[in-house]
């Protein structure tokens, strides 16, 4: 079991570095998860299938390189009121037969530049469900894509799962699959709280498949959590952890529910009446998984997830060799994510690229012999160098002043000094966020809970000077 003080910044802050509601109101800023850099409201709509292709042939150049793999199956059997995910409400499943119709166009399209048989190191499937599949769907996705890439039997599997439409003869087929890694939706176990949220999910199925899971044999079997619905009470969410940390799955996420009715009309459907009242009842919910989680014997890991000590994320924290991608923290990242499916979001050859979130134009698109590219980005010199620092130091706790130096870019161009930025991470270590060490700056138990607020000092896209909440409001920015 991980002792407390062992795992990087999970100690409590020494006195006189409190984590109070002060403090926390005071970092208390809307913020990127940083999944990207720069995050994807910063990226181009003028980037189009041409930038695409362009990327894709510099990928095809660099003909040694393995990608990585996702597809984006939307489909979902009702709408959950709380859900900000991408996902479309369909009963019939020939919908999802035509949308196979369609990823098998997209990665037809893509090998077409990019070369038929590159090595794939990993495969993931989000969603939406994507056990909404049927057992022939899910063979023929499959198929397409061992068809298309190298999906050598090292490849890491995974893919996500709704444990209201699982069963355990579907569980122990997609192991036969393959697939090493699954993660079970939970939110939270507590009667009031998913009636709140528009989810019913009693706490016995989600054990059953979840030892399903266990017993077809997975390797890595996971939980997603969200703090800050509706009704959940330290209480409550305690008796969530309870009976989450008895499971012992290897991996936890723990994410912040953002209430945003404006923006997602299915969150009108959400009871809020019960959200926490404060930035500080909020975080202390997050404070108490925290709390929990890592005395039971899970590594913190990033922001808001959590894994095993015999867990590889577990060992490459220790040895600060961590990466962050757009499908979570890594101990191994490809070059390459080559992503399908509508509102899929990949990066290849030094490129950012999203596919059109609209289910209809992505098809129609597709149906015209086009790639549905709807955004993206072409990295810099310098967006590479301020991603590498972000991303060290949100993977790793730290941050090597070399990350901050001035330094020749990949495409020979001289980059300089991050002066301002280095000023503010001064600022903050003065505040008792960072620890300074001669060759680094270090994050320190008190700076652990506000991980996000140091990444954003590096982020050249943000606004320099952020608002603050209005006063008491619960944000989805800090680490909470
Ligand atoms: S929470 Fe999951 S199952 Fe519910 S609507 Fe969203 S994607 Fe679908």
């Amino acid at each position: 079991m991980i002792q407390a003080a062992r795992s990087p910044g999970v100690r409590r802050p020494p006195p006189g570095q409190a984590l109070t509601p002060e403090r926390v109101e005071h970092y208390n800023r809307s913020g990127p998860r940083y999944t990207s850099y720069p995050p994807i409201p910063f990226w181009s709509e003028s980037f189009d299938e041409k930038d695409y292709r362009a990327a894709l042939r510099r990928a095809a150049a660099a003909s040694d390189d393995p990608v990585a793999l996702y597809v984006h199956l939307p489909f979902c059997a009702e709408r959950c009121a709380y859900c900000g995910c991408n996902a479309t409400v369909t009963n019939r499943s020939s919908v999802v037969d035509a949308y196979l119709d369609r990823v098998e166009l997209e990665i037809a399209a893509v090998i077409q530049t990019l070369g038929r048989g590159r090595k794939a190191l990993e495969l993931h499937l989000g969603g939406g469900t994507p056990n909404f599949l049927t057992e022939p769907q899910m063979e023929r996705l499959l198929r397409l894509l061992e068809d298309a890439f190298d999906l050598g039997a090292e490849a890491e599997r995974s893919l996500e799962i709704d444990p209201r439409i699982a069963t355990p003869e579907q569980v122990r087929f997609l192991r036969g699959l393959g697939f090493t890694r699954i993660s079970l939706g939970v939110q939270d176990m507590d009667p009031r709280v998913q009636e709140a949220i528009g989810r019913i999910q009693p706490e016995a199925l989600t054990r059953k498949i979840f030892l399903a899971a266990r017993e077809a044999g997975f390797p890595s079997v996971n939980l997603d959590l969200v703090y800050g619905l509706p009704y959940q009470t330290p209480e409550v969410f305690q008796r969530t952890l309870d009976s989450v940390m008895e499971l012992k799955p290897d991996r936890l996420s723990c994410f912040s529910y953002a209430h945003l009715p404006h923006l997602r009309a299915n969150q009108k459907q959400v009871d809020a009446r019960g959200l926490p009242a404060t930035a500080w009842d909020k975080f202390s919910l997050f404070q108490q998984a925290v709390d929990a989680l890592t005395e039971a014997g899970w590594s913190w890991i990033g922001m808001d997830h959590f894994a095993l000590e015999t867990d590889e994320l577990s060992r490459a924290l220790e040895e600060r060799r961590l990466h962050r991608n757009f499908m979570g923290y890594v101990e191994r990242a490809a070059p390459h994510l080559v992503a399908f499916g509508c509102s899929a979001i990949g990066e290849v050859g030094g490129a950012q690229i999203q596919s059109d979130p609209k289910l209809g134009s992505w098809q129609r698109a597709l149906d015209a012999g086009t790639l549905p590219v709807v955004r993206g980005h072409v990295l810099t010199d310098e967006d590479l160098r301020r991603r590498d620092a972000i991303h060290h130091l949100l993977s790793n706790l730290e941050l090597p002043h070399r990350l901050l130096e001035a330094r020749e870019g990949a495409s020979g161009r001289q980059l300089p000094a991050l002066v301002r930025e280095r000023e503010a991470l001064e600022a903050h270590a003065d505040d008792g966020l960072l620890r300074r060490l001669e060759d680094r700056y270090e994050v320190t138990p008190l700076g652990r809970w506000f991980l996000r607020n140091l990444c954003m000092e590096l982020d050249a896209y943000l606004p320099v000077s952020l608002p603050t909440a209005q006063s008491g409001a619960p944000r989805f920015s800090m680490t909470v």
